[in-house]
């Protein structure tokens, strides 16, 4: 029984906090992918598409006046003619940067290979310089245009844009390279707006991973290959033109979404630390971790105590006579045999009493039953009412009950027996409006060295036998030497 409660109660719980971890992480992780995925899929792209916008417009911008200028009819006869009047042509890029607020604005002369600035005429471009290499590249180059980064190497937070077109007479011959430089503010503002405002990070790194561009609250990294946590997914943005990734830098977690501007072949990187959401997700699953424990302990002590209280009560109920609350005859052996090794350790003396009502069938008879259960009750009280906590009572037969009295010799008992015996012929019980009396004879005991716990109740019955044959409501004991019990 013990068993089974401690397998029950096991079991219970088991499932009982299986239950609630299930629930708890499946809750967890369901609210923390969704900020996750909120993150990674919507408000980190959303980022990196608005900062994305704006280079395209700052690129478009450049694009279309260098266009303009490629396509210019006074460049075109100016060349024609033999480069005559520099002033003019220094006017003329002059303006343009005036007029569109460029950073600079130039035209090299295939011819001359001359440099024409907004501010004068520089010396000729030279292959052998490698600041000029661009130009080389330019008079080659299969496309109409291209866009040519150049990063101011002392700050690596201003850098300008060069639109560098190449331009043809009106036959198609190549005559020279034509364009303005522009510098990228706006993105850069973008940058540190989307840093301060939104706790983003945002930079770009060119195809090697190093960085060309980021807000003023820059990191100390040159490169991402030495950002910790991030430099095992270098190769993952290096290689895709997109990506989404999570990674942990010194124990944060950080969110980051890489694109690739094709125009600069630099990736546009988005970063985000992990967010207080998260934060939040995080403690609730602690809570409730710690409310499942404590609601689980609660539920498993209320049923222990539920479980033990049935017990105890199908304990009584397996053991007890419900009519009068004394013991009933299926625990007399356990019972019987707790009391008798108790004197034999103790080598203290056992007796037992038998005893039966005096023409009970006949109170039946006139008072009727319910009557005749009234009296069983109020007698049995009454008797244990005057019994030691030692003595145990049993209810032996209908209106027949055997009573152990340990640590009692012969003559002790009888005198328990007779004080019995005389209280309840005193006893007067009143039952709707009746009032019934009794007698009972009782029948003693003492238990000897040969007896066992069978011989001792037939001998407490015989001595009660004789206690019915010599009239009743009297008290006989069994003497074990002698034929007959003696009358006192
Ligand atoms: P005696 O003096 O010889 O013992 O006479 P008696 O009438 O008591 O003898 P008997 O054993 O023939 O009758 C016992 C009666 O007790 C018969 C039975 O109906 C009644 N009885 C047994 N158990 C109960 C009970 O729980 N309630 C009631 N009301 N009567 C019971
Ligand atoms: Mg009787
Ligand atoms: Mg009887």
């Amino acid at each position: 029984m013990q068993n089974r409660k401690l397998r029950f109660v096991i079991l219970l719980a088991v499932l009982m906090i299986s239950g609630f971890l299930f629930t708890s992480f499946i809750s967890y992780f369901t609210a923390n992918e969704s900020i996750r995925s909120q993150v990674a899929k919507t408000t980190l792209p959303l980022t990196s598409d608005n900062i994305y916008s704006e280079i395209q417009r700052d690129l478009l911008r450049p694009i279309s006046i260098a266009s303009m200028m490629a396509n210019d009819t006074f460049v075109r006869d100016w060349i024609l003619n033999g480069e005559q009047d520099e002033q003019a042509m220094i006017k003329y890029l002059s303006s343009i940067q005036t007029h569109f607020n460029t950073v600079t604005s130039f035209f090299v002369s295939d011819k001359s290979l001359a440099y024409y600035h907004s501010s004068g005429k520089l010396r000729a471009v030279d292959p052998l310089i490698p600041h000029d290499k661009w130009y080389f590249r330019v008079q080659t180059m299969p496309q109409e245009y291209e866009i040519n980064i150049d990063v101011d190497s002392a700050d690596l937070s201003s850098f300008v844009v060069f639109i560098n077109f190449r331009m043809f007479d009106y036959s198609g011959h190549y005559i020279g390279a034509i364009g303005v430089g522009l510098g990228l503010d706006r993105v850069q503002k973008l940058i540190e707006n989307y840093n301060s405002r939104y706790d983003r990070e945002v930079y770009f790194i060119n195809k090697s991973g190093e960085i060309m561009l980021q807000g003023q609250s820059k990191h100390n990294y040159k490169n991402i290959h030495q950002i910790p946590g991030l430099s095992t997914f270098a190769t993952q943005i290096l290689t895709s033109p997109s990506n989404s990734i999570t990674y942990q830098q010194d124990n944060e977690k950080y969110y980051l979404n890489s694109r690739l501007v094709p125009q600069f072949g630099w990736y546009l990187i988005v970063s985000q630390q992990q967010q207080e959401a998260e934060q939040r997700i995080q403690n609730t699953l602690l809570l409730n971790l710690a409310i499942s424990f404590v609601v689980s302990i609660i539920i498993l002590i209320l049923v222990n105590f539920i479980i033990s209280g049935y017990q105890k009560k199908l304990e009584t109920m397996a053991t007890t006579d419900k009519l009068t609350g004394s013991a009933n005859r299926q625990v007399f052996d356990v019972l019987f045999q707790q009391v008798y090794n108790q004197s034999k350790r103790n080598k203290t003396p056992l007796s037992a009493l038998m005893l039966d009502l005096d023409y009970f069938k006949q109170i039946n008879d006139t008072y009727g039953h319910p009557t005749g259960d009234v009296v069983l009750k109020t007698l049995i009280q009454s008797i244990k009412a005057n019994l030691r906590e030692s003595d145990i009572i049993f209810r032996w037969g209908g209106e027949e009950f055997l009573i152990i009295l340990p640590e009692s010799d012969l003559q002790s008992a009888y005198e328990i027996a007779e004080e019995i015996r005389i209280k309840s012929a005193d006893l007067n019980i009143i039952f709707a409006g009746k009032s019934v009396s009794i007698t009972i004879s009782i029948g003693v005991a003492c238990m000897t060295k040969s007896d066992t716990h069978d011989t001792l109740i037939n001998h407490t019955d015989e001595a009660l036998y004789l206690a019915k044959e010599r009239g009743r409501n009297r008290t006989e004991r069994y003497l074990p030497h002698s034929n007959k019990e003696i009358d006192k």
